[in-house]
């Protein structure tokens, strides 16, 4: 029998008789297989391995305590499968030539190319994740090493959500003709955060997410470029701004990720940097709870952290400061140094959405008590090809900024950690 002209097949074992003959290691594996697939399953050997009795107490497999008999395989009732791997070729070849003169499918532990069945390799999606329901089977023509090395190499790539696992459902606006207008189960909205902006600062758990989302729900910054990966009928909506677009109100936000899971779909709500860092990722869980939506939060790299790191700065550094604040600079200075009150004079300030009003940021600062020669840094488009730093102080910040032509999105540093960009420089990679 060539590998090539091997014919794979899944079956459907659930309440099947199926025979292991043998009592060690092998055959405990086999038999572990075979109840996992609900299969009824009886094992014949004088004699069995700990991993054996395991199952064997559990009541979950029936044991026929003696040497193997010619009939074994046809009484009471014929086998629909059996295992040989009893540690004897004779017995083995008996049992394969038996199962053969029954029609009963034998996979043969002791020499797979006399088997008329093999066992393949196989991968499966986690039971709890987007990739829930998939398996992989691999044969790799008689070398089992070999298949192990690939099915590992699937697993991992079903780990990873890189592959196309979304579930392709019927919904109930196509051509359905179910009766009674029943309505779709409620999907899910998973907030996920997308990091600063490359596509690969995403987490794994987000990114399998978004390969298994139904609805994408995208804001302007984060990883962008991934929506380019998506299958071409998942729904892409777009609600961040964009020049000369008004960006979509939370409000119709709220609705839209609220409206799609009703209907049935998995919601992927795909936000930059991370969902509940002056994200209204917040708001965005308790709406969803608030209507019955199942919603589950997926950090990610913040803003606030990972863009400074981009430009050579540590937002903690020994010798400097051991603590970072991180605030919205929107609601202008008054509020911004009102929280600030309590915070260590060293404290790194990391201010989001800083730009249009650095001017009166950094003059509150200035009145708050930092010196005004405290060193500020503006890194524009963390993670992007276009990211950018200007240098400056806090004195200097607003016609510095001005010069340079400094845009959104950008954070804004303030503290001693910013020279240490001196001697690093850009550290994006
Ligand atoms: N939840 C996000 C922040 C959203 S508020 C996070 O955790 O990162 C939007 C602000 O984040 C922008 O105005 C800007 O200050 C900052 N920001 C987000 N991504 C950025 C990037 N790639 N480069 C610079 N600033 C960024």
């Amino acid at each position: 029998m060539t590998a090539a002209a091997a014919y794979p097949l899944s079956l459907d074992l659930r309440g099947k008789r199926a025979v292991v003959v043998g009592g060690g290691p092998v055959a405990a594996r086999r038999a572990a297989g075979l109840v996992a697939a609900g299969a009824a399953v009886e094992v014949i050997s004088p004699w069995v391995a700990e991993d054996l009795q395991d199952l064997l107490a559990d009541g979950r497999v029936a044991w026929h305590q003696r040497e193997y008999l010619v009939g074994d395989l046809v009484d009471p009732d014929p086998a629909w499968l059996v295992h040989t791997a009893t540690g004897d070729r004779d017995v083995d070849a008996a049992v394969a030539a038996h199962a053969d003169a029954a029609r009963v499918w034998c996979v043969r532990a002791d020499d797979a190319s006399a088997s008329s069945a093999w066992t393949p390799a196989v991968a499966r999606g986690p039971e709890s994740g987007p990739a829930a329901g998939v398996t992989v089977a691999v044969t790799a023509g008689g070398d089992p090493r070999r298949a192990v090395a690939v099915r590992d190499a699937v697993a991992a790539a079903l780990d990873s959500g890189t592959l196309p696992v979304r579930r392709v459902r019927h919904t109930s606006s196509g051509t359905s003709t179910r009766e009674g207008g029943s309505t779709p189960a409620v999907g899910r909205v998973a907030l996920v955060g997308g990091g600063p902006g490359a596509d690969d600062l995403i987490t794994v758990r987000g990114r399998s997410l978004l390969a298994a989302a139904d609805v994408v729900v995208a804001d302007r910054l984060g990883p962008r470029g991934l929506l380019a990966t998506l299958a071409a009928d998942v729904e892409v909506v777009d609600v961040g701004k964009t020049a000369g677009n008004h960006p979509v109100g939370q409000d119709r936000i709220n609705e839209l990720l609220v409206e799609h899971a009703l209907a049935g779909r998995n919601v992927v709500r795909l936000k930059g940097g991370d969902p509940f860092v002056l994200g209204r990722g917040g708001e965005e869980a308790l709406h969803c709870a608030a209507h019955g939506v199942p919603v589950e939060v997926v950090p990610g790299v913040t803003s606030a952290v990972s863009v400074p790191a981009a430009a050579g700065i540590p937002v903690t550094h020994r010798g400097i400061t051991a603590s970072f604040v991180v605030a919205s600079a929107h609601e202008g200075s008054e509020v911004m140094t009102a929280a600030l009150k309590d915070a260590p004079a060293d404290a790194t300030l990391v201010l989001l959405m800083g730009v249009s009003r650095l001017a009166d940021t950094a003059a509150g600062l200035v009145r708050a008590g930092r010196p005004a020669d405290t060193p500020v840094a503006l890194v524009e488009s963390g993670w992007t090809a276009a990211q950018r730093t200007t240098v400056t102080t806090l004195a200097r910040a607003a016609q510095d900024a001005e010069a340079a032509g400094v845009r959104p999105p950008a954070i804004v540093v303030v503290g001693d950690v910013v020279r240490v960009r001196e001697q690093l420089g850009d550290l994006h990679g």
